[in-house]
């Protein structure tokens, strides 16, 4: 077992930075659902050129790299306590080299362990099968789609849909629901795993297990499978689309697996998962550790094949050519700090705003610290960016961006306009959109918020030019550091404006009305 370590940091490494082909083929659907010019299409574009960086760079495809969740099997008698301290050690060194972004923080200090390491982190389950060799399976999914997973309770009422029984129709308003409510915020287009049963652990369990599956695989039971595919079609009739930015491909995969439950319980519990799908497995010798296969078709393997499947659609192919030159159309401002309120006030939403000069980033950490404490820079006229990067030190102690793509923004709802006013920032950059709060005070003030595509970090990374400098390292950790980096065309689209108005909001009612028309029993 000799290769075990070496092999689990192989399958960290190759899940963090390459899409398989089936994920790459289900988004390159997407974009062929599209049509020129939308903000979607546009979306999907930068997400296509996102995924080949990073396979090129074998860098991380989205910066959060999320809960390391390993499934593995092994024979009767392989060493449980020897393979966790392996992938232990994998993770720490995958992490240490800018494969895996430190993400396991204390829950009551808010400390980061640094290395993914700590209680709970990373999460590994083990089960014994009769093979004599070993299978493990890894999920990276970050905060952002984690953030959106949802479990009902049967029956229930569902916002736009009415009562949801204890039956398949009531699971089926469920899931519908469940799209519904993660709008773009889980940086859509997105898959998502169900677990019908079980109690409130296992059914999320289940639900997560759900996602292993191959994206164009056909469930073998016939009930579920009529569900799966009522539900992809149905998703993407709430034209809410990629990053929520409105359009036809909201959903990419739906997955449902059934368990028993309790006579008293009827849980429904969904995973929704980004576009940004990293999972991938390795069949091992159980001897050696080696690789022997991985249970995925690798990107790199397929590309032959989606060449193949590029030139069967030239429909689809001139469609997105003229999706890229469309997307031009859009006014295009350039801006660079420090921003006046005169120039803010002068964006509108669906304006493309590049930004060069200086911007600092913040999450959670910074925005609950600036809102009883000052600013150790002057931050009048600055450009915010919602973004947690993986940074690497190289041996002369400098910086570099090694993932940085944004964070979604909702969470600093409850500060972000106060801060705004306080400081005096113009630009807000994130993903996902903002509130009533934020919407007023960007109207108030002057300022506007400008959603980048969401998991596109290695995109973004290549617009940072320089590392400035860095405040609160030490105290919040790399993700949640105050960073000051120095951009260069780096491309964002208005969807909330000074005058009122929100993309968010706009896409968010019209697909509160068309979640409607699914009100009627389906599967009764
Ligand atoms: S693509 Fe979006 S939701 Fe997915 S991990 Fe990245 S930031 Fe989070």
């Amino acid at each position: 077992m000799q290769r075990f370590e070496q092999s689990m940091y192989e399958l960290i490494e190759e899940t963090s930075t390459v899409l398989p082909g089936d994920v790459r083929r289900a988004i390159r659907r997407a974009k062929a659902m599209e049509d020129e010019g939308t903000r979607s299409a546009f979306a999907l574009s930068t997400i296509a050129e996102n995924i080949e960086m990073a396979d090129c760079n074998i860098s991380p495809i989205c910066q959060d790299t999320g809960m390391p969740t390993f499934f593995v099997h092994c024979p009767v008698g392989a060493n449980q306590i020897e393979m966790r301290k392996a992938i232990l050690k994998a993770i720490e060194r995958a992490t240490k080299d800018g494969k895996l972004r430190p993400n396991s923080v204390d829950s009551l200090t808010g400390k980061n362990s640094g290395n993914n390491l700590g209680p709970g982190t990373p999460v590994i389950h083990f089960e014994q099968w009769e093979r004599d060799d070993i299978e493990v399976r890894l999920i990276l999914k970050g905060g952002g789609c984690e953030n959106k997973n949802i479990q009902y309770s049967l029956p229930t009422q569902l916002e736009g849909l009415g009562k949801a029984d204890r039956d398949l129709d009531g699971v089926r308003k469920c899931i519908l629901h469940a799209v519904y409510q993660a709008q773009g915020q889980g940086c859509s287009a997105g898959f998502i795993g169900v677990g019908i049963g079980g109690d409130r652990t296992t059914g999320y369990e289940l639900a997560k297990q759900q996602l292993l599956r191959p994206v164009d695989d056909v469930n073998p039971n016939e009930e579920l499978r009529r569900l799966e595919e009522y539900i992809l079609e149905a998703a993407n009739r709430l034209g809410i689309g990629t990053m929520g930015f409105g359009g036809e491909a909201t959903l990419l995969g739906c997955k449902i697996g059934v368990m028993n439950r309790l006579p008293a319980s009827f849980f429904v519990s969904v995973a929704y998962n980004c576009w940004a799908f990293r999972r991938q497995g390795v069949v091992l010798d159980a001897g050696t550790g080696e690789i022997r296969s991985w249970v995925y078709p690798r990107g790199r393997e397929t590309e032959e094949e989606l060449k193949r499947e590029e030139a069967a659609q030239p429909a689809a192919l001139a469609r997105e050519a003229a999706a890229q030159v469309g997307a031009g159309k859009a006014r295009e401002v350039v801006l660079t700090a420090p921003v006046t309120e005169e120039q803010v006030r002068s964006l509108r939403v669906g304006d493309v705003v590049i930004i060069n000069g200086p911007i600092f980033t913040g999450r959670d950490a910074l925005h609950k610290y600036f809102m009883d404490h000052d600013s150790p820079v002057d931050l009048n006229g600055a450009v915010l960016y919602h973004c947690g990067p993986v940074m690497l030190k190289d041996s002369n102690g400098e910086w570099h961006v090694k993932a940085a793509g944004p964070t979604t923004s909702i969470r600093e709802e409850p500060y972000q306009g106060e801060i705004m006013k306080k400081f005096g920032i113009r630009v807000v950059i994130g993903k996902g959109g903002m509130g009533p709060k934020t919407l007023q005070a960007l109207k108030e003030h002057g300022g506007v918020y400008l959603n980048a595509i969401g998991g596109a970090a290695q995109y973004y990374a290549k617009t940072i030019k320089k590392v400035h400098g860095v405040y609160f390292l030490e105290e919040f950790g790399v993700p949640e550091a105050m960073w000051h980096l120095e951009a260069e065309g780096f491309a964002a689209i208005v969807t909330m404006d000074s005058h009122g108005n929100s993309l968010h909001k706009d896409v968010e009612l019209d697909s509160r009305e068309k979640l409607e028309q699914f009100k009627d029993p389906v599967f009764a």
